[in-house]
């Protein structure tokens, strides 16, 4: 057994029969991964960092690699950073909870990402700052689609190829805008904004750094939502828990 270390983030966590605690982690260098954390309650409780072991929390650690299953043994856990700000606000909460279980959902164990490790910690970062929780999650749900291969065709109609006319509408379907002579093909394409169709570009050729004080007008964050949602609910198997959380507070 290889022995590792990294920095990782918990995405889950798991009671284990008394003592263990099954955590899943978005690691640095690893991808995903599954870690069973030994002695966790109890009288050995103590030597583990407080604060490592809750979701959300940034950590390094150390771990086993398995041959032969797919959970890590996890021997050191120390925390690096806590988001306090976060865990003070039910709203913060919210929205980090549901991007650390949108990542959980469209990523496999072991398929190492460095990208959405950053993009993870630094979303994280600024929801624990003064930036909008709700704004940095659209921002999270756009570059997590471009790290993945999934970013809707905007350039181009995602059918013919052709160029987009104003008359273009957004097709989950189909992944993308469709253009006027392909409108038949899914009826339930809807239209979208230029506005829209800008700040999507604009946050995915942006680096994260330059992404903290964007502004977005509020007719173009409701539409962003709504198709981002759709989206995603297309391409991601599982119902996300999360989401029912947001809806709750949103109302
Ligand atoms: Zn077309």
């Amino acid at each position: 057994m290889a022995i590792q270390k990294t920095a990782a983030i918990v995405l889950r966590r798991q009671d284990v029969r008394e003592t263990s605690l099954a955590l899943t982690f978005f690691t640095r260098d690893f991808g995903k991964i599954k870690g069973l954390l030994r002695g966790v309650r109890g009288s050995r409780a103590e030597s583990w960092g407080l604060g490592a072991l809750e979701i959300l929390s940034c950590d390094d650690i150390v771990f086993y690699e398995p041959k032969k299953s797919d959970v890590s043994t996890v021997s050191q856990c120390d925390l690096k950073e806590f988001f306090g700000h976060i865990r003070g606000s039910l709203d913060r909460l919210a929205y980090a909870a549901y991007i650390a279980e949108l990542l959980d959902s469209v990523t496999v164990l072991y398929d190492p990402n460095k990208d959405a490790f950053d993009l993870l910690l630094y979303s994280l970062r600024l929801m624990d700052g003064q930036s909008s929780p709700k704004r940095v999650a659209r921002i999270f749900e756009i570059k997590l689609l471009h790290l993945l291969g999934l970013m809707p065709t905007l350039e181009f109609c995602a059918t013919c190829g052709s160029k987009i006319g104003e008359s273009a509408k957004f097709s989950v379907r189909h992944g993308g805008l469709i253009c006027k002579n392909c409108l038949n093909s899914d009826p339930s394409a809807r239209p979208m904004m230029a506005g829209t169709i800008k700040f999507i570009e604009y946050i995915r050729k942006s680096p994260f750094e330059k992404l903290e004080r964007v502004k977005v007008a509020e007719a173009v964050g409701k539409e962003l939502e709504i198709a981002l949602r759709n989206f995603l609910d297309y391409h991601i198997e599982r119902r996300l828990k999360t989401l029912d959380f947001l809806k709750e507070i949103e109302k």
